[in-house]
């Protein structure tokens, strides 16, 4: 399968490079040229799978020629092997019609690391096979930060550098990136927002001489490997719901838009989902643009889900792309008016993405509201980013099963779940010394030299 840039006007590339590389050169995200459909027969099939052989089967496609089947098959295997749960994602009843898709089951207790395991496992396999080593730099709002230097911890092939906005990220957040004591791994504390952070590691991608004298690589979700692996679970979940043989909805708590784009690959794909819904907490730049087509970023208002605490949302430039048509010239217009303050989606373009999202925000008091009345009505602890879900789910509920994805376990932000209900929610046996080990924080000016610098003198 060949890997195209949104913006039109970068090397096309295979699965293995599309997946070292990150960013494109033009300044795009990587996405297939052509998008693979299973058929009906080969989706009732998945129905009632163990969750890697799922996983297998969906992406295999996209793999193909950079791993065979069984060499894949092990690193899917390795890959959800420190998963506290059999089901890997397994499925919850809420209410009538209303699932909750359980995605907090792994080593850091957020969906990031399905993506982010497996990606280690790739990572690994094709560095060792070519003999080379990389340097992995991302930004994180809290969660992607910690899965990644989980992923990689330890591994031969690769330094990673992790970006976080220092004071804003939480404390279980903050500890589980500062805790690791492997000479590979680093986590820094930038002065500032997560955008300062996402904004200078594209800085690094765009410095060339840097970037190739490193050998930068990225794993952020503008990685296509990372949407590719969430693919899997849209599939799981719609299966046992019904599908092929009946539509389901998704709603999903959305930041960087990376999680409810893999839904939109997976509709693609041929699973018949009615509705992706887009949940935005006051930081609502997706809901309004899908409302209105105007993207225009204002500044961001910390809340008490974090990891959607975003005004640039990478991956929609994926969703653009597909709504344009796979017009990489218009793409980078837009790209280019953002940069000048924001842009206006075209009428054509906006009514394709409508034919796919809807979209809701909640305000914080909705949040908390959310947490303590799921907790009353189905005895389930909600962390925020899921109970944004929950209460903008509880909008298009109807006669498709709606399934709304659970990102985070909640004692990642036992804070505001406490706050809610009064109950402070523990975290899972397997991690509880989590508040006893040593941590490592190094600052960092939010400047691209300063940053570059830092990495320089680590590597
Ligand atoms: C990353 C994250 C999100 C947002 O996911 P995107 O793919 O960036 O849209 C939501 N909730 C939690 C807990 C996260 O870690």
């Amino acid at each position: 399968m060949r890997y195209i840039s949104t913006r039109g006007d970068a090397p096309i590339l295979g699965f293995e490079d599309t997946m070292l590389t990150g960013l494109a050169r033009d300044g795009g995200l990587y996405v297939p040229e052509d998008l693979p459909t299973l058929s009906r027969g080969d989706i009732a099939a998945l129905a009632g799978l163990p969750y890697e052989e799922v996983a297998v089967r969906v992406m295999a496609p996209f793999v193909r020629d950079a791993f065979d089947e069984a060499t894949f098959a092990g690193l899917v295997e390795r890959a959800y092997a420190g998963f506290g749960h059999d089901a890997r994602a397994p499925l919850k009843q809420l209410a009538p019609n209303h699932f909750l898709l359980e995605l907090f089951h792994g080593p850091t207790l957020a969906f990031k690391d399905f993506a982010m395991q497996l990606i280690g496992q790739m990572f690994e396999h094709t560095l060792t096979k070519r003999g080379e080593r990389v340097t992995i730099v991302g930004a994180t709002s809290g969660d992607t930060g910690s899965a990644a230097m989980e992923a990689f911890r330890g591994l031969d092939a690769v330094d990673v550098f992790i970006l976080y906005p220092h004071g804003r990220v939480s404390e279980v957040q903050r500890r589980q990136m500062t805790t690791p004591a492997e000479a590979n791994v680093h986590a820094l504390a930038i002065d500032g927002h997560f955008d300062d952070a996402q904004a200078r590691v594209k800085d690094m991608f765009n410095h060339f001489d840097f970037r190739d004298r490193v050998r930068l690589a990225g794993v952020n979700s503008i990685n296509f490997a990372r949407v590719l692996a969430q693919v899997v679970y849209y599939f799981s979940a719609a299966t046992a719901l019904g599908a092929p043989h009946r539509e389901v909805s998704f709603t999903v708590p959305t930041g960087n838009f990376g999680d409810i784009f893999a839904g939109h690959i997976a509709k693609r794909m041929g699973l018949p989902i009615r509705q992706l819904v887009v949940a935005t907490n006051q930081n609502d730049i997706l809901h309004r643009c899908l409302t209105t087509g105007e993207y225009r970023p204002g500044t961001v208002e910390p809340s008490i889900s974090p990891s959607m605490d975003i005004q640039v949302s990478s991956n929609f430039e994926r969703a653009l792309h597909l709504a344009y048509g796979g017009d990489g010239r218009a793409i980078a217009q837009l790209m280019a008016e953002l940069k000048e303050g924001g842009f206006t989606v075209s009428q054509g373009a906006l009514q394709a993405l409508q034919e796919v999202y809807a979209s809701g925000r909640a305000t914080e008091a909705e949040t908390t509201a959310a947490i303590g009345s799921y907790l009353k009505r189905s005895g389930e602890l909600l962390c925020p980013h899921t109970a944004v879900g929950t209460h903008v789910a509880e909008a298009h509920l109807g006669d498709v099963p709606m399934v709304t994805l659970a990102t985070a376990h909640p004692a990642k932000f036992p804070d505001a779940v406490e706050a809610a209900t009064g109950v402070r929610p523990a975290l899972p046996p397997r991690m509880a010394d989590l508040f006893d080990r040593d941590e490592r924080i190094t600052r960092v000016e939010n400047d691209l030299a300063a940053v570059e610098a830092v990495i320089d003198a680590r590597i």
